[in-house]
């Protein structure tokens, strides 16, 4: 690797690690959690965005990462709990359970105003969608598993950008045919469930089942572990749409 080569490694790749669940993952999440929206919700989104498509609304988080404006808000899209540990705040690093309780509480705050309402509302649809990811509640050992350099298919990748991205492009499905495909299995009786739930419930969730994320024995990953964790991923898209349809349905009552 010649000297610049070296510099691009340093300097670029720590800023492209921050990014949750790709595009397509957060469009995902979004169109989930818009069929799930009460017609209250919707009127009210409407009235504060202009229009009330989730999707398009998903990914602005990530896009302003490149305006140093914003630059602070860098360690927003994920948190840390080691192994073993529960949540609590302000212990380890990362700040996305603290900012998803802040922007719940601008939404509902009548002096709020309408543009502190309007970045709330896109960072929580980001965030939801984010915590949902497993490795997004990374265990503080390495980078939520950007640290875990790996093949996908051959190609130089590494384990979170494998479940960001790689495995979800893996389906060839577009944002709304994926989740179109998602929502057939729907039980109401679960999505109740599962719109009541708390953001301890997510972020727990998440700790928990990132350890399967972890099982592979080679270190170029392709059909094997796409079929090991297809329904994980699946579950974590499915589950962060609903959860954000509930806090949105709370909020927008
Ligand atoms: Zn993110």
């Amino acid at each position: 690797m010649n000297y610049s080569m070296k510099l691009l490694v340093t300097f670029v790749i720590p800023f492209q690690i921050l990014f949750g669940w790709g595009n397509t993952g957060h469009r995902i999440v979004g169109k989930v959690a818009e069929t799930y929206l009460t017609k209250n919700a919707k009127v009210q989104i409407k009235k504060l965005m202009g229009h009330h498509d989730l999707s398009r609304m998903s990914n602005w988080a990530d896009h302003i990462k490149s305006d140093p404006n914003w630059k602070h808000a860098n360690d927003w899209h994920w948190c840390t709990i080691p192994d073993g540990e529960d949540y609590e705040k302000g212990k380890h690093k990362g700040l996305a359970a603290e900012k998803v309780k802040e922007f719940i509480t601008v939404l509902k705050k009548r002096k709020s105003t309408k543009e502190e309402k309007q970045v709330a509302l896109k960072f929580l649809i980001h965030l939801i969608g984010d915590l949902h990811q497993p490795l997004h509640v990374g265990n503080g050992e390495d980078r939520g598993g950007n640290s875990i350099q790996l093949k996908w298919f051959g190609e130089p990748s590494n384990l979170h950008s494998i479940w960001d991205s790689k495995l979800i492009e893996y389906q060839n499905l577009s944002y709304s045919e994926y989740a179109d495909y998602l929502m057939l299995a729907e039980d109401r009786g679960i999505i109740r469930q599962w719109q009541a739930d708390s953001l301890l419930t997510y972020l727990h969730e998440s700790r928990d089942l990132r350890n399967q994320c972890y099982k592979y024995q080679k270190e170029d990953l392709k059909w094997e572990y796409f079929y090991a964790n297809k329904s994980l991923l699946e579950q974590r898209l499915y589950q962060g749409g609903i959860r954000l349809s509930g806090e949105l349905n709370r909020i927008f009552k």
